[in-house]
Order: structure tokens, then C-alpha cells, then sequence
């Protein structure tokens, strides 16, 4: 990995002393990105990244940090997080803002369509340490999948052409992991409309991701000894709702909140 970046590193150099005129056009394309993004309007009022995460710091260091000394200063000595939480990257969706969890509470991995992959080494490594970790070392109690509303990722695996060809670089790979989920929405609802079948695959590929939980001998380890147990989510940010369910080895029925 480490002689990638090298030869990366490398192309980058030999490309631009091969190209002089290059190396002016990269730095002008940077300048033009940085004053595009301070200069960029929201609510018409003038954009600046750096101020943002000041003042978002600020803000928190005052009336969270500093107003919580118990809190923060238990943390500082370590973690016990009762949860575990798969959640999509979608801005949207997060999960401590949705669900209010506080800074300790959940252990998290966010990825496009917040799925969970099978056991997979090689693959997946950078999902399956965080679940080794949680399970392992953090011993939490509950790992939560939650889904959402108008995911972009599911509406992505659905358009999947039925050759299975794919156009983008890694995003339809990877929301393959839930290619499964995909069948049984079309084999049980292929005459309804895209969007509604979306629905329907958006709470399928929770429980795909459940499945595949199970792959991960610790994980099965925990469900045996009941110190774990896995739930799936759906946020709806169109209704304002989020629907709960256990999966015991078996599906129970969903607690609507
Ligand atoms: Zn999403």
C-alpha cells in the first residue's frame, strides 16, 4: 500500500516537471477551488469552511465540553459504549443527532448505504475490525443497522442494470453487498413503481446486513451467550418517524415510534 502512494507520489512528480505549464494549471485550479468554496453562498451569506469549524468548535467547547466536566472527564479516561451503530453517510441521517445519543454511547461506522458486509479479510477489513473491536474490546450490548428514507445508495443498487454492469468505481461494488435484499424486492414486488420498491429494499438491506452480522463468528459468539443482541432501524426523514426490530435468529414484529 505504502509503494502505491509512493508511486502515485512519483507519477504526480514526473508529470508535472515533464509538464511545466501543468504545475501552473494545478495551482490555479486549487486557488479557484479555495475561492470558490470561501466564496460560496448559502442563505446568502458568504460561506467560509474555516469559520464554520470554529465557530461549530467554539460552540461546543462552551456549551457542551465545558458544561459537562463529569461527562468529558469520564471519557477522557476511556469508552464503554452500549451501542454499536451502522448508519448511512448520508448527511441527513446522523445518528447521535437522531436518536440523541451523547458522546460514549455508540460505537459507529458510517458507509453508503449503511451496510454491513460478510466476513471478509481481504474485502471488507476496514468494517470487520470495527465490528471485532466493538464486539471484542468494547463488548457492547446491541449492534443497530438503520436504514433511511430516500437513500441514494439503495435507489443506486436497484438501478443496477439486470447484466450487472456497473459504471461507477466503487459505489455500485459495494452496494452490491445487498444485491440479495435487491431479489426479493422484484421477485415479490416487481410490477410496483421504482420509488415504492426503493422503500421496500431500504428496510430488505437492514436485514441483509443482520444476516451477514452473522457471519462473524464473535458476533454469533455474543447472540449464543446473550450478551449481544442485533436490532434493525428505519429513519424516515420525509414522515419524521423510526421504526425498531429485533432479530433474535428469527424476525419479531417492528415497534413503530
Ligand atoms: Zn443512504
Amino acid at each position: 500500500m505504502e509503494k502505491d502512494y509512493e508511486e502515485a507520489i512519483n507519477l504526480l512528480q514526473k508529470l508535472l516537471s515533464e509538464r511545466a505549464d501543468l504545475k501552473a494549471t494545478a495551482t490555479a485550479k486549487v486557488e479557484a477551488i479555495t475561492a470558490e468554496l470561501q466564496s460560496a453562498s448559502t442563505d446568502g451569506k458568504t460561506f467560509n469552511p474555516v469559520e464554520r469549524v470554529k465557530s461549530g468548535f467554539a460552540y461546543f467547547k462552551k456549551e457542551k465540553y465545558d458544561k459537562n466536566p463529569a461527562l468529558y472527564g469520564e471519557l477522557s479516561k476511556g469508552q464503554s459504549p452500549k451501542f454499536m451503530v451502522f448508519a448511512c453517510s448520508d448527511s441527513r441521517v446522523c445518528p447521535s443527532h437522531v436518536l440523541d445519543m451523547q458522546p460514549g454511547e455508540a460505537f459507529m461506522v458510517r458507509n453508503i448505504a449503511n451496510m454491513v458486509p460478510p466476513y471478509d479479510k481481504i474485502r471488507y477489513s476496514g468494517v470487520g475490525s470495527a465490528i471485532e473491536y466493538a464486539v471484542l474490546h468494547l463488548k457492547v450490548q446491541q449492534i443497530v443497522v438503520i436504514g433511511h428514507s430516500c437513500c441514494g445508495g439503495i435507489k443506486g443498487l436497484m438501478s443496477i442494470p439486470d447484466d450487472g454492469s456497473t459504471a461507477t468505481e466503487f459505489i455500485e461494488d459495494w452496494v452490491k453487498i445487498c444485491l440479495p435484499a435487491k431479489a426479493k424486492v422484484k421477485a415479490e414486488n416487481g410490477e410496483t413503481p421504482l420509488p415504492e420498491q426503493c422503500v421496500l429494499c431500504e428496510k430488505e438491506a437492514v436485514n441483509v446486513s443482520l444476516g451477514n452480522l452473522l457471519s462473524y463468528p464473535f458476533v454469533t459468539q455474543g447472540l449464543v451467550n446473550k450478551t449481544l443482541e442485533l436490532k434493525g432501524g428505519y429513519y424516515d426523514f420525509v414522515k419524521g418517524s423510526f421504526e425498531l426490530w429485533s432479530l433474535n435468529f428469527a424476525l419479531s414484529p417492528s415497534l413503530s415510534i
